[in-house]
């Protein structure tokens, strides 16, 4: 039979049709959801936390500390603020907290030092800026921030991170500065399940975008010049107006290597997968397959989130427009 060019074509769309797996669905206009005007997710890592080890009163004081964080961005937004100035400002106010392992309070390595790594991305544009293994920059995000706004390079490692801080104005300290007698005493015990705290947040604004980042000081008792996901397009960080925000926390070597914020918004973006459920493929599938702990924080263009971990516990906190709030710890 003689095949003209249009029925050939017909056959074949028809046949992709058919054999296009369960996950790969297309939005059609009926089927999208109502977006919230803006909304706002945030993590303070993850863990293996359980209900009985953990006293009411610490639970209290990290519950308390999630959920100003939250307000803080929730309020930036409502007044019309930007995603991107959103997450810098939670991330900052968790990075000055030193229940969280970020900024002040950070872990220590294995030579009893602070190296802290950031990153931030916004979904617009997939501009993005990151610095890793500083120890004397206050507030890691901003310089990240300053990385992705004010060099044409995505990521600054050390001294030179450092150095561009340093011009781009933004605040200096002493090494010391992050110290903190809890984190310093878990370092020299070496308590793996000590290591959760990094910090994230992704924020979608009035204007439709997108904006992730995390901020962290890595895992306990890592060996000096390790550098994790946090700082990672990609692994710890991704934001992208198309599909989601994401910011990851957990065993940074899994999550580079599985490209995990990545993944989600790939699945999202190629195969029609709803946040949720690429979150949870990655996190609970791939993630347990390969052994690589931890958890992620997505926001959609939506405004919806999900809030996945393999771990027992993930400190997290959700809010947006409609008045839909959670502050949570535990799975
Ligand atoms: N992902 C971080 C790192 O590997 C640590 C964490 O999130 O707990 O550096």
């Amino acid at each position: 039979m003689k095949c003209t060019h249009s029925f050939c074509l017909l056959i074949l769309i028809l046949g992709m049709a058919a054999c296009d797996p369960p996950g790969n669905r297309k939005e059609t206009p009926e089927s999208q959801p109502e977006a919230f005007e803006y909304a706002l997710v945030l993590h303070g890592g993850a863990g293996s936390m359980n209900f009985e080890n953990f006293p009411e009163p610490s639970q209290q004081k990290y519950l308390h500390a999630l959920d100003s964080a939250l307000q803080l961005g929730l309020d930036l937004l409502k007044s019309g603020g930007e995603s991107l100035d959103a997450v810098e400002v939670v991330i900052r106010c968790m990075e000055d907290n030193p229940l969280f392992n970020a900024g002040k309070g950070a872990v220590f390595n294995s030579e009893g030092r602070n190296e802290l790594d950031a990153s931030i991305m916004t979904g617009r544009d997939l501009n993005a800026g990151a610095v890793a293994g500083v120890n004397d920059i206050r507030n890691p995000i901003s310089a990240a921030r300053a990385v992705m706004e004010k060099s044409p390079h995505v990521l600054f490692s050390g001294h030179g991170a450092s150095k561009f801080a340093e011009e781009a104005g933004l605040e200096m300290v002493d090494p010391s500065y992050f110290y903190t007698d809890d984190r310093y005493k878990s370092y020299l015990r070496a308590q793996e399940d000590e290591k959760h705290g990094t910090v994230g947040c992704v924020a979608l604004d009035r204007y439709g975008n997108l904006c992730a980042g995390t901020s962290t000081g890595g895992i306990t008792n890592k060996k000096y010049g390790r550098i994790g996901d946090s700082p990672i397009i990609g692994a710890g960080t991704y934001a992208n107006n198309r599909t989601c925000g994401v910011s990851a926390t957990g065993h940074g070597e899994f999550f580079i290597r599985w490209t995990v914020a990545h993944d989600i918004s790939a699945l999202m973006e190629y195969r029609g997968m709803d946040v949720e459920e690429a979150a949870k493929l990655v996190v609970e599938e791939k993630l347990i397959e390969a052994g690589g702990e931890g958890g992620v924080i997505c926001l959609d263009r939506y405004g919806r989130a999900a809030m996945v971990t393999n771990t027992t516990g993930m400190f997290r906190a959700y809010g947006n427009a409609a008045g839909d709030r959670t502050v949570a710890i535990f799975k």
